[in-house]
């Protein structure tokens, strides 16, 4: 018997007052009842895959009208991109895939009672949850930077109205001007980011603001893909960016926002503009349903993306604690479909398989030089590990370099196409 079986079985008494709990469940009950809190890359990709079974009612929960990658937002930055390129609605999930895609935030879980609780007051009934809710900051360990501080110091690490201010502010810095970039510790949501936003924001002041630079005051003494980066900016870049790691600064503790200036343990540092990033945590909604643990993350069976804290609730994306795989829209992706998979086999009796996980990665140098990395990982010992690892090297051709950017622009079509339908 399927968990679905069995479950219809023990709760036929209880069938009414769940549909009158569950107003916004649109069709029958007849099939077993998926809920997928957050309409980013891992609840977006989740949603579709579960739909795409045809054996499963599948609602999506997303207070958000569309979503602006954070992928390809520092080419944004850097003036190459639009924003609107960047966007992508839900009408595909709902009128290709089937999905009831419902516009409001859930404010709370009852893993016992298996019922989410959104904004308005109104309640729905699951059979199975996924919990893609993205990251939340830990805005109590920089004194001074909070929600209001981030409108004039933005972390634009959601893309959206932050990558917003961030660009108008660069755009109306004076050429000479610094820009200083507050870069977190581990873990952290896309570990290459904050330096490939380095290297493209240095594209757009050699062109436009020479006597510009860049200082990005680090929370670690090393970085993802740090020689890659560091011999691009002696390339194309020279002397316009410097990386001052923890071990000379320490790490930041504080936010001024009246001068414009971060704070770290040994200096404060002024700045024309600063992006300052905050350490990370899973995204609220995690937090308030008791998913998180002492790291502020998510754990989770590796094989079935179930949290090992509650059950019948699922969580991928960068919400989880993944070993070895980063916090990336690809990784997300690859853990949806995985989950995706063992919640239908689970559910529906289909034919369960070993999860697939990958994660490939394209960072831009220079709009025309960009290196990649491919990763295959597998469940071991209750978390996830590398098995094989391909990273691009420094010294390859100009040429390798032109034709990783130009493949990155169409993983980017054929990603979102993947995700949002
Ligand atoms: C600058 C930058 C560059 C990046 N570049 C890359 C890259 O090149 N390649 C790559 O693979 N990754 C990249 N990433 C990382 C990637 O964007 C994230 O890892 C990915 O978006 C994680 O997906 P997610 O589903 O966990 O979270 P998200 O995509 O952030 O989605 C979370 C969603 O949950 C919703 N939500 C939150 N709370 C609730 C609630 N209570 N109710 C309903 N909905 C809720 C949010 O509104 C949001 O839409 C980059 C990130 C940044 C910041």
């Amino acid at each position: 018997m399927t968990d679905w079986t069995r479950r219809r079985i023990c709760c036929l008494g209880g069938g009414i007052l769940m549909a009158a709990a569950a107003p916004h469940i649109a069709r029958g009950q007849s099939r077993p009842r998926v809920v997928v809190i957050g309409g980013g890359i891992g609840g977006a990709t989740a949603a579709r895959y579960l739909a795409d079974l045809k054996t499963l009612d599948v609602t999506l929960i997303e207070p958000k009208p569309n979503h602006v990658t954070c992928f390809f937002s520092n080419l944004y930055l850097a003036g190459l991109r639009s924003l609107a390129s960047l966007t992508f609605g839900f009408e595909a999930l709902a009128e290709r895939h089937g999905i009831t895609v419902i516009r409001k935030a859930a404010t709370a879980i009852d893993a016992t009672a298996r019922v989410v609780s959104l904004q308005g007051g109104s309640r729905l009934a699951y059979d199975r949850l996924v919990l893609a809710p993205g990251i939340a900051f830990k805005f109590g360990e920089i004194a001074g930077y909070d929600d209001a501080a981030a409108e004039v110091m933005p972390h634009a690490w959601n893309a959206g109205p932050q990558s917003d201010v961030l660009r108008r502010q660069l755009e109306s810095m004076e050429d000479g001007g610094v820009f200083a970039i507050a870069a977190p510790q581990n873990p952290f949501r896309c570990p290459p980011a904050p330096y490939e936003r380095a290297s493209l924001v240095a594209y757009y002041f050699k062109q436009f603001k020479p006597k510009s630079k860049i200082l990005i005051l680090d929370a670690k003494d090393q970085f993802s893909g740090q020689e890659l980066f560091e011999d691009a900016w002696s390339r194309h870049y020279p002397g316009m960016i410097e990386w001052l790691p923890a071990q000379f600064i320490g790490k930041t503790k504080g936010v001024h926002v009246a001068t414009c200036s971060v704070i770290t343990e040994s200096q404060t540092f002024k700045a024309a503009v600063a992006n300052v990033i905050p350490p990370q945590k899973a995204g609220l909604i995690a937090e308030r349903a008791g998913l998180t643990d002492s790291t502020g993350w998510c754990p989770v069976d590796p094989v079935t993306f179930e949290s090992t804290l509650q059950p019948a609730i699922h969580l991928v994306g960068d919400a989880i604690i993944g070993g070895d795989m980063p916090k990336s829209a690809f990784s997300a992706n690859s853990q949806a479909k995985a989950c995706a998979f063992a919640i239908a086999a689970s559910l529906t009796g289909s034919p369960r398989f070993p999860p697939h996980l990958f994660n490939s990665c394209y960072t831009f140098l220079a709009p025309d030089d960009a290196f990649t990395n491919a990763i295959t990982f597998a469940p071991e010992g209750g978390s996830i590990k590398t098995v094989k690892m391909f990273i691009s090297k420094v010294g390859e051709s100009a040429e390798v370099r032109r034709r990783m950017a130009h493949q990155a622009v169409g993983w980017y079509s054929a990603f979102t196409a993947d995700v949002f339908g």
